[in-house]
This record gives C-alpha cells, sequence and structure tokens, in this order.
C-alpha cells in the first residue's frame, strides 16, 4: 500500500513541452497542474495547449489542473538593432522614450511611466538582478544610468527597481484580454502577476467571473508593497505563489528564503494553497540531474508547507523536461517521509463556525487518534477536502466527487488525491459503502483498516458536509475490478 506523494507539481508548458506525447509523458512523469505563462506565445498556443492537456487527461483518466499565468505589468526594455549589446562596468547607459531601436548608448521602455517612478541614486535591476545600473539624472523622456554590474544586455528583458515602488497596476490591457481567453478555456486557476494590494486581486476575480470564468485565484508575491500587504492579499486570495524571480530582485535575494516560510506560514493558517515558484531545478534546463542545492530547495520547500513546487523553464524550454519532473517527484516524496507530523495543539482551541469546517477537525483529531489508514472526504466544492489538508497529520486524504472541476482544482492541494465518484442519485447507506469498496478496489485500505468518511446530508451541495463516519473495512477487493483509471491511484494525483 503506497502513501501518494502529497506535494504537487506545477508545470510550465513551452516549447519543449507543447506536443500531446510530451504532455501525456510529463503527466506520467508526476504533473499535477500545467501552466500557460501568457508572458509568451499567442493565446492560440495557450488554446492549443490547454486542449492538449484536457485530452491527455482524460486519455489517462487524471485530474490536471490548467494555470493562466497572467504577464502582469513586467517592465521590459525595448529592441536593439543588433538584437543585444554589451554593457561595461562604468558606461553610461540612457532608457530613453523616444528610441525606436537600441544601441550600446540608449535603449527604449515599454512602460513610459518609468520616468515618473525613479529618482537619481536608485538602483535598477535588469535580466531578474544579473545587471544592475543606478540612475544619475531622470527627465521627462529619459533615466541617464551609470553601469555598476555589467554583461550583455538583450531584447525584451525585464528590469526592477530595487526596493519596489513603481505605479504600474496589476492588470494591463492585455491581462485584462488574457482574462477572457482564461474563461473561454475554462482555465482552473488563474494567476496574477505583481499584485500590490487586495484591489488587484477583487478586480481580476471580478473581471474573470464576468467572463463567465470560475478559476480559482492566484496571488504572485513578487513585490515588494505585497510584502507589506499580505494578510489582505492572502484573504482576497485562493493560493498565493512565493514567485521567488522577481521577489529576489525588489528585496534582495537574501532576504527570500525566510519569506518563503513566513508567506506559506501564513497562508495555510488562512486555508489558503501555496505555490514555491522559480529556478527549482534550474540547472536541469540543460543537465540530466540535478545540483545537490537544487535538490535541497526543493525539499526544504516541501518541509516549509508547499503545496506545491513549480518548473518553469526547465520543463518549457528545457533540453530534459521529463527527467525534471521525476527528479522533482523523487525529491518530495524523500522529504516528505522525513517531515514531523505535529498536529498543532492551538488548533484544539480554534473556533469554527461553519459545520462542515468542524466535521473536517474532528476527522483529522480522530485520524490522528485512532491510527487512520485514510481520509475519505466526500465533496462537491472541495472545501472540506482543503481545510483537512492545511494541517499535516500525515493521513492521506482522498476527496470524492463527480464534480471535475473541484477535481481539478484539489489536484494542487497537499495531501489530497481527487478521486472521481459519482454519489448522484444514490441512498446514503448505499454511497457510504461503494466509497469504502472503491477505497478498498484502489488498494489505499484493506480489511481491518481503519477508514473514516465524511458526508453531507442530503448528499452533494456544496458546503453540506455534516457526518463523520469511522469505518473498520471489512470489504475485500472485488474480482475483476477494472479500476477507472488506466493508472494506479499513487500516479493519480
Ligand atoms: P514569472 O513569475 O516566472 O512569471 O516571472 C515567477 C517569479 O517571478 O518568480
Ligand atoms: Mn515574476
Amino acid at each position: 500500500m503506497t502513501i501518494p506523494r502529497a506535494t504537487k507539481i506545477v508545470a510550465t508548458l513551452g516549447p519543449a513541452s507543447s506536443s500531446a506525447e510530451m504532455i501525456e509523458k510529463l503527466i506520467l512523469a508526476g504533473v499535477n497542474v500545467v501552466r500557460l505563462n501568457f508572458s509568451h506565445g499567442t493565446a492560440q498556443d495557450h488554446r492549443d495547449r490547454a486542449a492538449l492537456v484536457r485530452a491527455a487527461a482524460e486519455r489517462l483518466g487524471v485530474d490536471v489542473g490548467v494555470l493562466v499565468d497572467l504577464q502582469g505589468p513586467k517592465i521590459r526594455v525595448g529592441k536593439f538593432a543588433a538584437g543585444k549589446v554589451m554593457l561595461a562596468v562604468g558606461a553610461k547607459f540612457t532608457f530613453d522614450l523616444d528610441c525606436e531601436l537600441g544601441d550600446e548608448h540608449r535603449v527604449g521602455l515599454d512602460y513610459k511611466e518609468l520616468v515618473n517612478d525613479v529618482a537619481a541614486g536608485d538602483t535598477l535591476l535588469l535580466n531578474d538582478g544579473q545587471m544592475s545600473m543606478r540612475v544619475d539624472q531622470v527627465t521627462a523622456k529619459t533615466i541617464v544610468c551609470t553601469v555598476l554590474e555589467g554583461g550583455v544586455l538583450s531584447d525584451r528583458k525585464g528590469i526592477n527597481r530595487q526596493g519596489g515602488g513603481l505605479s504600474a497596476p496589476a492588470l494591463t490591457d492585455k491581462d485584462i484580454a488574457d482574462i477572457r481567453v482564461a474563461a473561454e478555456i475554462d482555465a482552473d486557476f488563474l494567476a496574477v502577476s505583481f499584485p500590490k494590494d487586495a484591489s488587484d486581486m477583487v478586480l481580476a476575480r471580478r473581471l474573470m467571473q464576468s467572463a463567465g470564468g470560475r478559476a480559482a485565484t492566484v496571488a504572485k508575491i513578487e513585490r515588494v508593497e505585497a510584502i507589506a500587504n499580505l494578510q489582505e492579499i492572502i484573504d482576497a486570495s485562493d493560493a498565493i505563489m512565493v514567485a521567488r524571480g522577481d521577489l529576489a530582485v525588489e528585496v534582495g535575494d537574501a532576504a527570500v528564503p525566510a519569506l518563503q516560510k513566513r508567506m506559506i506560514r501564513m497562508a495555510r493558517e488562512s486555508n489558503k494553497v501555496t505555490i514555491t515558484a522559480t529556478q527549482m531545478m534550474e540547472s536541469m534546463i540543460s543537465a540530466p540531474v540535478p545540483t545537490r542545492a537544487e535538490v535541497s530547495d526543493v525539499a526544504n520547500a516541501v518541509l516549509d508547507g508547499s503545496d506545491a513546487v513549480m518548473l518553469s523553464a526547465e520543463t518549457a524550454s528545457g533540453s530534459f523536461p521529463v527527467q525534471t519532473v521525476q527528479a522533482m517527484a523523487r525529491v518530495c516524496l524523500e522529504a516528505e517521509k522525513s517531515e514531523p507530523i505535529t498536529l498543532e495543539t492551538e488548533f484544539l482551541n480554534r473556533m469554527f463556525d461553519r459545520v462542515d469546517q468542524s466535521i473536517a477537525m474532528a476527522s483529522l483529531f480522530t485520524a490522528r487518534h485512532l491510527q487512520v489508514r485514510a481520509i475519505a472526504a466526500l465533496t462537491e466544492s472541495g472545501s472540506t477536502a482543503l481545510w483537512m489538508s492545511r494541517l499535516n497529520t500525515g493521513v492521506p486524504i482522498y476527496a470524492l466527487t463527480p464534480v471535475k472541476a473541484s477535481r481539478n482544482r484539489m489536484a494542487l492541494y497537499r495531501d489530497v488525491t481527487p478521486v472521481f465518484f459519482d454519489y448522484n442519485s444514490r441512498e446514503r447507506e448505499e454511497v457510504l459503502r461503494e466509497a469504502e469498496q472503491r477505497l478498498v478496489d484502489e488498494g489505499v485500505v484493506t480489511a481491518g483498516d481503519l477508514l473514516i468518511i465524511t458526508i453531507g446530508e442530503p448528499i452533494g451541495q456544496s458546503g453540506g458536509t455534516n457526518t463523520m463516519k469511522i469505518v473498520r473495512v471489512s470489504a475485500s477487493p472485488r474480482s475483476g475490478t477494472k479500476a477507472v483509471s488506466n493508472l494506479p491511484l499513487d500516479l493519480r494525483h
């Protein structure tokens, strides 16, 4: 009896991973959610990828979430006549709003407001912090700088201001158009780049809902202002992403590890989901094995309590996308084994005002004390499974539901394995028996094991969970049982 991998894997699709075969291989290697990065490619590229993912998931009988990641107001330099330039330390360099094609003295900017947001003495970081410049002088149309860290600057590389403070709104016109695409492809998650406070997240959700979408919202924490407003952003979102790429540039790289731990703790305490992202397996873009440091980074993200760890260029444009996912899955599984399982005692003092949440918490308490093998949550919206998964009990949670959208969403939740299960129009006793039998047939529990089943009465009402049943499993696998999926359950999460 295998315990499924608790931590989920988000993989970005791109040129290296957009064929039907590759997408299928990535899912088999352990991808739970795919990320469509709207900073690159056309809307049609993303529509095509989403369709391929849905088809592959259907073929394999697994639940794979689709996450649309909006570009946001990433400030970029314009293009160079030669595609790139070499900038030496100490050289003068100017950002010039009127410059069409750049050279080694100047380049254009796509964000015209930058001249109002910076002042002499500021530090600008380019290309994810690989190069930096000091601002010497700002005029109505130019920002004159001195190169502090030199290197090659190429077309459309990003610029950040150290310390944050850029006034760009989180949702650009392109993002607003892309939200309609997200609704059209029925994305399960919508990630907002560079939100600065709750209002950005509220607006994104409103735009998405009015476009007919039902995606869960993910706030990418990647600017200084978002750290100051973290709790309100968490409250206004379904999930947060520790977006270490831009965050490191804004707050300084050394501040990121501690922030990662704080963000994950705060999100979990608020019943929200977390994704730890960027450069997790960076060297695997061009190598078939990770570095020791990358293995440690992924393992530590697991120990910090991340719901999911994310791959960016490793799967989007790297040479070893499948090996990267396999390596990541292996590291997660091992880290989970070493994780201390503690149900904080303060949890006993928490107050709930909802019946379903109380049942979720009661089942965790019971599962710990009775040495229960698994929890089966019959759920409509997935919220019971979400609450159960916010506390680390080490007991796997199987979320049984006929609702496809809920299963896709739960694909991101740590410790939760979504399972297709149709409980509609059946008697409660029969449903409970069938749920037990289903987990026996899947090899999750065996005769003699204790199993907790939570259910609502009447069945199938969102937020209706009001019953916890403790079952001593008596059933044995039905002979000739045909699993619903082509994959064993431990691969299907
Ligand atoms: P990005 O976001 O990959 O869209 O930049 C993640 C990050 O900044 O870490
Ligand atoms: Mn970013």
